[in-house]
C-alpha cells in the first residue's frame, strides 16, 4: 500500500474535538456489524445489516448484482458525489478434503498464514456454521528438519473433528465453503475498538454515521450523495470498479484503513509514520485529485481536525484507485483510519480517529458545490 508518509504538518492533539459524534446506538450497531461475518464474495448478510441501519438516513437505496449496497441522499441531481467504504472481510476457502478428514485451504483475499495455527474457525455451509480449528504440530514434536516449521498456506490444515472425508461431507462441508475466524470485537481500555475485519467495516460504519449526521443536522446538499458500501475490495477493488460505472459519480471520497507504524517491529522510515490516535491520514498519490485533497486539508484545518499524511507509490491499494481511473477519471481522494495489526483477528482502531474520520468526511461534503470545478487550469 503506502511506502512513505510524512507527518510534519500535524495539528496539535489538543485541537481535536472533545465530544464524540458516535452515539451509544451507533456503537451497538458497530459491534453487531463487526461481529457478523462478511467474507469477500459473500457479503449479503452484512450488507442487509448495514442497509437496515442507514435506511432512515437516506432517501433511496439500491444494491447491484454482486452485492454493493448504497443509499442516496437528495437523489435525481446530475452532479453525483460518492463516499465509500468496503464491506468485505478476508477469509479462507475449503480447497481440499483429505480421506483422513482434514481440510486444506486457499486464501480469499490477503489472509495471513502466520496467524492461522490454533485459531477457531466458522465454516459456512448450507446447513449453517460448522466449527473447526486450525491445528498445528506441538512444539515437542518439531525436531530436526521440522525445527523451523513455519505456517504456509500449503501446510495449514483445519480439523473439524471428523475421522473420514465422508464424515466431513455429511457435515455439509464441501470444497468452496468459506471460512472465517470466530473472534469477535470488543473495546480495549475504553479507547480502542479491537476485532477482525475492522478493515474495512469501520469505513462502512463511518460513512453510515455521516449519513446520520447529515439527516440529523438537516444539511441540504446541492448534489446527490451516494453512500456506498462496496464488495470485493480485498481481491482487487472489484466492487468499486463495478459501482463506479453504475453510478458514474463526479467526485469520490474513499475511506479505508492504513497501517499504524508505531507498534513494535515496524520501520517508520520504510512504511511511513502514522499513529493511532493522531487523526485520519490523507494520502498523496497520482490517483488522488489535488483539488479535492486541498479541500479536505482546508476542511480539516478550519474544523481543527488533526490529520496525518502519507504518500503512496503508484497505487494507493484502495478503492480510490478504482474510482479515480473509471469513466475517464473521477476526482477521488482517500481518508484513512489508522489501524494496528491489519489482517489479524486483533485489528485495533482508536475511537478518536473513528470520530475524526466521520467529522472530516461530513464537513468536507458541506464544502463540495454542485458542478464543482476540478480542472487544474
Ligand atoms: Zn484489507
Amino acid at each position: 500500500m503506502c511506502i512513505f508518509a510524512e507527518t510534519s504538518y500535524r495539528i496539535p492533539k489538543f485541537a481535536v474535538y472533545f465530544m464524540s459524534v458516535i452515539t451509544q446506538q451507533a456503537e451497538s450497531f458497530l459491534f453487531r456489524y463487526l461481529n457478523n461475518p462478511s467474507p469477500t464474495g459473500f457479503e449479503a448478510a452484512g450488507q442487509k445489516l448495514w442497509l437496515e441501519y442507514i435506511r432512515p438516513y437516506v432517501d433511496e437505496w439500491g444494491i447491484d448484482n454482486y452485492g454493493t449496497a448504497y443509499g442516496v441522499i437528495n437523489p435525481g441531481k446530475d452532479f453525483r458525489v460518492v463516499i465509500e467504504g468496503h464491506a468485505d472481510e478476508i477469509s479462507w476457502f475449503v480447497h481440499f478434503i483429505g480421506e483422513d478428514g482434514f481440510l486444506q485451504v486457499v486464501r480469499n483475499g490477503g489472509s495471513d498464514h502466520l496467524i492461522a495455527p490454533s485459531k477457531r474457525v466458522n465454516i459456512h455451509t448450507k446447513k449453517g456454521i460448522v466449527k473447526g480449528v486450525f491445528g498445528w504440530p506441538a512444539i515437542h514434536t518439531r525436531h530436526g528438519d521440522d525445527a523451523n516449521l513455519t505456517p504456509k498456506v500449503e501446510n495449514l490444515f483445519i480439523d473439524v473433528g471428523a475421522a473420514t472425508k465422508d464424515e466431513v461431507l455429511a457435515m455439509g462441508i464441501h470444497v468452496g465453503c468459506v471460512i472465517t475466524y470466530e473472534d469477535e470485537s470488543f473495546l480495549l481500555n475504553d479507547r480502542f475498538y479491537v476485532g477482525r475485519a475492522l478493515d474495512n467495516r469501520m469505513g462502512g460504519f463511518c460513512i453510515a454515521e455521516v449519513a446520520r449526521l447529515l439527516q440529523e443536522q438537516k444539511v441540504e446538499l446541492p448534489y446527490s450523495l451516494y453512500v456506498v458500501n462496496a464488495v470485493q475490495e480485498e481481491v482487487g477493488l472489484r466492487g468499486a470498479e463495478m459501482i463506479a460505472q453504475t453510478i458514474r459519480p463526479n467526485v469520490a471520497i474513499v475511506t479505508d484503513v492504513t497501517h499504524d507504524s508505531n507498534t513494535p517491529l515496524l520501520n517508520k522510515r520504510k512504511i511511513g509514520d502514522v499513529k493511532c490516535g493522531a487523526g485520519p491520514s490523507v494520502t498523496y498519490a497520482p490517483a488522488v485529485h489535488n483539488i479535492l485533497l486541498d479541500l479536505i486539508l482546508t476542511t480539516a484545518e478550519e474544523n481543527k481536525i488533526a490529520i496525518q499524511r502519507e504518500a503512496a507509490s503508484r497505487r494507493t491499494g484502495t478503492d480510490t484507485d478504482a474510482f479515480a481511473y473509471a469513466n475517464g477519471g473521477i476526482p477521488s481522494a482517500l481518508i484513512s483510519l489508522p489501524l494496528r495489526y491489519m489482517h489479524t483477528t486483533v485489528e485495533m482502531a482508536h475511537k478518536d480517529d473513528v470520530d475524526a474520520v466521520i467529522r472530516l468526511i461530513f464537513e468536507t461534503l458541506k464544502k463540495i458545490e454542485y458542478g464543482h470545478n476540478f480542472k487544474y487550469f
